[in-house]
């Protein structure tokens, strides 16, 4: 499958409580974008907010998780 960009819509949640993943730039929470590369691991996956903003994830997040995770529900 190689390089994706997937849109996630609604919010990222994470951690016991499902606190919401939120842009540092415009605090937005209801959709986002992971690109990656499902192959290659060395790829970092990047996650930006609707308006195009890095977003970073919390470190508890297992970024390649959530990024095979999209690709699973985008099919
Ligand atoms: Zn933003």
């Amino acid at each position: 499958m190689g390089h994706v960009e997937i849109t996630i819509h609604g919010p990222v949640t994470y951690g016991v409580d499902y606190a919401a993943v939120g842009c540092p730039t415009c605090a937005a929470t209801h959709s986002h974008r992971i690109g990656g590369d499902l192959d290659d691991d060395s790829v970092p996956v990047s996650l930006t907010c609707v308006n195009g903003h890095d977003v970073p994830l919390p470190g508890e997040v297992d970024a390649r998780e959530l990024l095979f995770t999209a690709a699973m529900r985008a099919e």
